[in-house]
């Protein structure tokens, strides 16, 4: 692909925080970005040059936003396939729809991992009750119980934990079909940001560790307390998966460090990923800079890190009320998604915490270092 000059448009599809960060990035390098989404007011679209107000599903909305951009890209993956089809019938779409389709679903994706010597949690397709049954003889108990598509921040899943449990789990997620997977004993949970231009150059983050509260991700740590050569392994699997895609864009890749030390790739996300958020104070060139290289056809830088970082969510109303305190925090650097409604479970912001290259304190350092935001210790001296 040829580079898109500076003035041209970069259309997003989706108007939340990613699109808002993506667009942000996108001004830097001198590109419009324009946004298609159902909310006039939303965080992309509060900072976008264009919106085409509409639903994902709404064809007429998609031509127009179409005709109004340059190249397409994706904050919100849940498009549908005529969707998609209608969309690259128009414009340039990156990353392409095939690589939309595998990530939406995580059969598609299971299959393309086992296809590409890619290691996965056990798994089995569940169509029917039957299905189930075999599948809990296979795996035992307990396992996890997921949504082929549409779960997000741990909706769309159960824990299994015995046979009594299966007709209530079977009926109540949906849609089906969907998949059971047998339950990874993680030391810790990693992600690894990579990205990938239609050259084929490859710019490949250092890898984040995770931790996440009430299913929602809560802290990242960059880099990850892992040995360097399981780290190696980490990048090295999601360049293997962003070149065995086709990928042109940015990959989220999540995965399990399994208790015996080995990797598991648990889900990836074709956009930039909120537990890369850390690449926006730590890195020369953040992740979503790189989304935006990497989809209008300019260089990829490598993804250097300066410092070592902390990022942590602001998640719903009671971390909101922190925003003065976190605004007085010296160390503490806000980003702040601009959603008026703070609704309780909602991502509402986050921030991040830099330490000197090699510097990541332990986890006492780490709650000193948030401030306002560390967690309170447990109440058990009562
Ligand atoms: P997911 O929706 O697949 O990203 O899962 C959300 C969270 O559930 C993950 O971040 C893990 O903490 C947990 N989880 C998902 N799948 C498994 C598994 N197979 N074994 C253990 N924990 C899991």
């Amino acid at each position: 692909m040829n580079r898109l000059p500076p003035g041209r448009v970069l259309g997003i599809v989706g108007g939340g925080q990613l699109g808002r960060m993506s667009a942000i990035a996108a001004a830097r390098l001198g590109y419009r970005a324009h946004v298609l989404t159902p909310e006039a007011d939303g965080p992309a679209a509060q900072v976008s040059h264009g919106v085409t107000v509409g639903r994902y599903d709404d064809h007429d909305a998609l031509r127009r936003f179409a005709g109004a951009v340059d190249v397409i890209t994706f904050e919100f993956e849940n498009i549908s396939a005529d969707g998609l089809d209608l969309l690259s019938g128009i414009r340039p779409v990156h990353p392409a729809g095939a690589i939309l389709r595998i990530s939406q679903d995580r059969i598609a994706e299971k299959s393309f991992m086992g296809e590409n010597g890619v290691p996965v949690a056990p798994w089995h397709a569940v169509e029917n009750r039957a299905d189930l049954d075999r599948a809990a003889d296979a795996l035992g108990y307990p396992f996890i119980l997921k949504t082929t598509r549409l779960g997000y921040d741990g909706k769309g899943q159960a824990r299994i934990h015995s046979a009594a449990e299966l007709d209530h789990a079977f009926d109540t997620l949906c849609p089906h079909p969907l998949v059971a997977e047998g339950m990874v004993r993680f030391a810790c949970e990693v992600s690894v940001m990579v990205a990938r231009n239609a050259r084929g150059d490859i710019s490949t983050f250092d890898v984040t560790e995770n931790r996440h509260r009430n299913g929602i991700l809560d802290i990242s740590l960059a880099p990850a307390r892992i040995p360097p050569a399981l780290a190696a392994q980490a990048q090295e699997l999601a360049r293997r998966i962003a070149t065995a895609l086709g990928l042109i864009g940015l990959l989220g890749v999540e995965m399990f460090v399994d208790h015996d030390g080995s990797l598991r790739v648990n889900e990836i996300a074709p956009r930039p990923h909120n537990s890369g958020h850390w690449t926006m104070n730590a890195c020369p060139v953040d992740q979503f800079e790189m989304h935006v290289r990497a989809v209008t056809g300019l260089p990829l830088p490598p993804a250097t890190r300066h410092s070592d970082a902390v990022m942590k969510n602001l998640i719903g109303p009671d971390d909101m009320a922190l925003w003065p305190e976190i605004l007085a925090a010296p160390r503490l650097l806000a980003h702040h998604y601009g959603k008026t409604e703070a609704r309780p479970g909602r991502k509402m912001g986050h921030v991040n915490v830099l330490f000197p290259a090699g510097g990541l304190p332990g986890e006492f350092g780490v709650e000193a270092a948030l401030g306002p935001l560390a967690t309170p210790p447990a109440d058990d001296a009562a």
